[in-house]
């Protein structure tokens, strides 16, 4: 009853409510069900605890501590290290007998956080980066482990913590690209309400680039929508199967007009017969578009775009998109999939980009478990190939 009481309020506290009401309410039901439960209460159970396991010492422990594959130190009390695992001397380095803990625990406060733990006979942890010889992020733990020696345990959470930079650099990119026409605009209206209040063709010009600036928001909102609602089903392969043949079509279609605004023309091959790929529609559609539309738009000076479409031997497909455009330099290439990464910013704004579209598709092609290849020489035009 204690138990389910704490349970109660612990539950209450983690829904931020308040805790008295809500343990109070769940007394006084208890205490309504127990007046009429007319059964005698069984005797209590006799507590069970496990016998302690037997943990082998000296040499049995020692291989313990070497079958971890993580870097652990065994320590004295002296601050000696006695115990090195194989795992500790690959990331660290080998250090002589029973050499100083200082030898090996460099970093400020790390020592001090130790010394807490061997003094204290508690355990501590602290968080530390490790520069050299590359950039690891540690959780180094000590605990006593009995017999006046001590555990060091060093956990790498550097992946863990390249996540929360990314997530910290996405919410500033993105507030950045949102700030930049959201300015413009607050620029706009506070002239339309000022020195262009009674300057109608002024005004009719002012609302054209605000009613841009709108339309670039909403792409980019409607693009983190797109990124966010692809990221929740990730793990999901979709269900259906789709025939490219149509989905290519489909896309060369709709994007005809944007391709005769630019010069471009839009060539498409397909197989004879239809090719089935395990995939959802939109998104396929929404893949093809992206790719057709970067070649028309970064590709223009090519004059033409070609789609392909062939049947692999081993049962897949692939489609390639290629243009013959300026190309992209090498350095570029691996980054293009980023969110927010583009070769040239203004030139990438100045057609209607977000930088998300290659992150979109990128996203879609993982959960359909087929790959974007990109291929690109200056000046000699791209290729971006879907491999299904
Ligand atoms: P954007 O919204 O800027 O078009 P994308 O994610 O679709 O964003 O593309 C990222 C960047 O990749 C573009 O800004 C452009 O620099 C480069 N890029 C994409 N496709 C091509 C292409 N066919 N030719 C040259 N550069 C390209």
């Amino acid at each position: 009853m204690l138990a389910a009481l704490l349970l109660a309020a612990a539950a209450a506290l983690a829904a931020d409510l308040p805790a008295v009401p809500v343990v109070g309410v769940w007394l006084l039901l208890s205490l309504v069900a127990l007046m009429r439960s007319p059964a005698p209460l069984a005797p209590p159970l006799p507590a069970v605890r496990p016998d302690p396991v037997a943990v082998p010492a000296g040499r049995d422990a020692s291989q313990m501590i070497e079958a971890l594959d993580f870097p652990v130190l065994l320590i004295s009390q002296e601050e000696e290290i006695l115990l090195q695992n194989q795992a500790a001397l690959e990331v660290f380095g080998s250090l002589p007998d029973r050499a100083h803990i200082s030898a090996r625990l460099r970093a400020p406060g790390l020592l001090d956080m130790v010394r807490e733990g061997l003094k204290t006979g508690h355990p501590q942890q602290k968080d530390y980066v490790e520069r050299v010889p590359s950039a690891r992020a540690y959780r180094v733990r000590v605990s006593p482990v009995g017999d006046g020696q001590f555990l060091i345990v060093f956990n790498d959470v550097s992946g863990l913590h390249r996540i929360d930079q990314m997530r910290t650099d996405f919410v500033a990119n993105a507030s950045h690209e949102l700030r930049t026409p959201l300015a413009s605009l607050r620029g706009f209206i506070e002239t339309l309400q000022g020195p262009a209040r009674a300057d109608p063709k002024a005004q009719e010009r002012f609302l054209g680039i605000m009613l841009d600036q709108v339309n670039r928001m909403s792409r980019l909102v409607d693009d983190l929508l797109s990124l966010s609602r692809l990221e929740l089903k990730s793990h999901i392969a979709p269900g259906e199967r789709v025939d490219l043949v149509p989905v290519l079509s489909h896309v060369r279609d709709s994007l005809m007009p944007l391709g005769e605004s630019l010069g471009v023309t839009i060539s498409l091959s397909v197989p004879d017969g239809p090719v089935i790929v395990p995939g959802d529609r939109d998104e396929l559609v929404q893949v093809f578009e992206n790719l057709v539309e970067n070649a028309c738009k970064y590709g223009q000076e090519g004059k033409s775009v070609a789609v392909e479409l062939s049947s692999l031997a081993g049962g897949g497909a692939e489609v390639s998109v290629t243009d013959h455009g300026p190309g992209i330099e090498a350095e570029h290439v691996p980054r293009l999939t980023e969110r927010f990464y583009r070769v040239n910013v203004e030139a990438s704004r100045s057609k209607k980009g977000t930088g998300l579209g290659l992150a979109i598709v990128k996203h879609i092609l993982t959960r359909h478990r087929a790959r974007l290849l990109i291929q690109s020489e200056p000046g000699k035009g791209s290729r971006f190939t879907v491999r299904f």
